[in-house]
């Protein structure tokens, strides 16, 4: 029997935990079975099937109080979204692991729940399993499976000739992080959209599958590290270079504002989710972007000599975020 001293907002056993957690769980014709056993089953799908997982911890990806509870368990969702929707797919159900800290309090826990139900629902993603372990900071880790349409989207098939694009503008999480982190200061309407860019970040679903569409089928990529680095991974992979003109990247008003002609945090911040990629396409930006649903720019060119060249300045000394170097 658990003290009656203990306050209702304390953690419950593991178990107890895991059943909170998936209560009222909803599930499309998909899911055979979600939660509750060894394994989930799911029904045998049509089409090729993608599969990614991406972890949050606290402490290297975002810091408790900087954004509300529903805000970290929207975000950790999201950077899973994004994957799939950078191959051009379709989210369908996911498996959740919480590293939890035994100080942590359930009230927490439960509205960083909802707030990845939520994304979960709104992205029409099944909730289908999960664990618990104990943890000596917060940690979510999630793995999501997609359904892939009639083609994906790889990084590996740049072509010299083909035109580079991005969707949205760029630099604006990692000076919404700045802010937070107290290194940049910024008005009020500048703020609030910056810190939102960073804290509830939008995967690009919708583009992402009508950019599949495109014949011949583009590459692509998410930047989730900075687009010098992002476009990097994809310039290594297909075996090309790139000329890129830093001056046509977009950029919000907000970070003219508070970064004026500072272009570092667009081309070397990550953390923005849009799209990056590779069309042969003849198509203008304004019918480009009509047809995705989206902002789209025209940033520069594929080459064969290999390396990054930029119109008016050198290469930064570094191309954006690294895991393992921070
Ligand atoms: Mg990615």
């Amino acid at each position: 029997l658990r003290s009656v001293a203990s306050s209702s907002k304390d953690l419950p056993g593991e178990f107890e935990l895991i059943a909170r957690l998936s209560a009222g769980l909803r599930f499309s014709r998909r899911t055979i079975l979600g939660p509750g056993d060894d394994c989930a089953i799911l029904r045998p799908a049509r089409n090729a099937q993608l599969l990614t997982i991406d972890s949050m911890v606290e402490g290297v990806h975002f810091k408790i109080g900087w954004g509300t509870p529903e805000q970290i368990g929207e975000r950790a969702l999201a950077v899973n979204l994004s994957d799939i929707a950078a191959m051009g797919g379709t989210p369908t159900a996911c498996v959740i692991n919480f590293g939890i800290p035994k100080t942590a309090k359930m009230p927490f826990i439960d509205r960083l729940n909802r707030g990845l139900r939520s994304a979960a629902r709104a992205a029409q993603v099944d909730i289908v399993g999960g664990n618990i372990t104990s943890a000596r900071e917060f940690a979510i880790t999630i793995a999501l499976l997609g359904d892939a349409g009639a083609q994906v989207m790889r990084r590996d098939a740049a072509r010299p000739g083909d035109n580079i694009f991005v969707t949205g503008t760029l630099g604006d999480a990692a000076l919404g992080w700045r802010i937070l982190a107290h290194k940049v200061r910024a008005q009020s309407r500048a703020r609030s959209f910056l810190v939102d860019r960073y804290l509830t970040p939008t995967a690009r679903l919708e583009a992402g599958a009508r950019l599949a569409r495109l014949r011949p089928v583009p590459a692509a990529i998410d930047i989730s590290d900075g687009l010098l680095q992002d476009l990097s991974h994809m310039l290594d992979s297909s075996g090309v270079g790139a000329d890129l003109d830093e001056t046509k990247v977009p950029l919000s008003a907000a970070y003219r504002e508070v970064a004026r002609d500072d272009l570092s945090h667009a081309l070397t911040g990550g953390e923005d989710y849009e799209l990056l990629f590779c069309a042969r396409t003849s198509l203008p930006e304004r019918e480009l972007s009509r047809r995705l649903g989206v902002r789209v720019t025209r940033i520069g060119a594929i080459r064969r000599r290999r390396g990054i060249g930029l119109a008016h300045m050198k290469l930064p000394a570094s191309a954006g975020y690294d895991q393992l170097r921070g």
